[in-house]
């Protein structure tokens, strides 16, 4: 396992701090949030310390988005919940604190307080295609 040693989430994967877990397997920790924005919220964490999606080999991702249908499946069913919104978030700027790849699962009801400011845009004529371009050159 990659660790670092000053990380909280790395601190919880190997139960040198301890967490609410609810599911774990070789790569994979599902635990409860201490701050959820509903009761049910949970966070899956790789074992191994990466900051960002970016950062992760592609097993690494595939080893921790397997979990996410069973995982939503029963947080549904535990929580009797009307939806529930995947969050993750990378860097300061999206909002990561915790620099530990996590994602979050919260279970939602109609009508609660969770909303987002959402200010969707339009892209002025010809800019789509060129932002489109502009990712597929970046791909590998
Ligand atoms: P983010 O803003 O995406 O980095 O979210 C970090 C999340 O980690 C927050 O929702 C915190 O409530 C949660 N968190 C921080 N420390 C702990 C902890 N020791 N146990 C469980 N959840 C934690
Ligand atoms: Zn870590």
């Amino acid at each position: 396992m990659t660790q670092d040693p000053d990380c909280i989430f790395c601190k919880i994967a190997s139960g040198a701090i301890p967490a609410e877990n609810v599911f774990e397997d070789d790569a994979c920790l599902a635990f409860l949030d201490i701050g959820p924005l509903a009761e049910g919220h949970t966070l899956l964490i790789s074992k191994d310390h990466y900051e960002t999606v970016a950062d992760m080999p592609p097993d690494a991702a595939a080893a921790l988005l397997k979990n996410l249908p069973a995982l939503v499946r029963a947080i549904k069913s535990a929580t009797g919940c009307d939806g529930v919104n995947v969050l993750q978030n990378n860097g300061r700027a999206a909002s990561q604190v915790v620099p530990h790849v996590h994602v979050h699962i919260i279970p939602r009801k109609v009508g609660d307080l969770f909303h987002y400011n959402w200010p969707a845009g339009t892209y002025a004529k010809g800019r789509m295609a060129q932002v489109a371009k502009e990712i597929r050159k970046n791909l590998p």
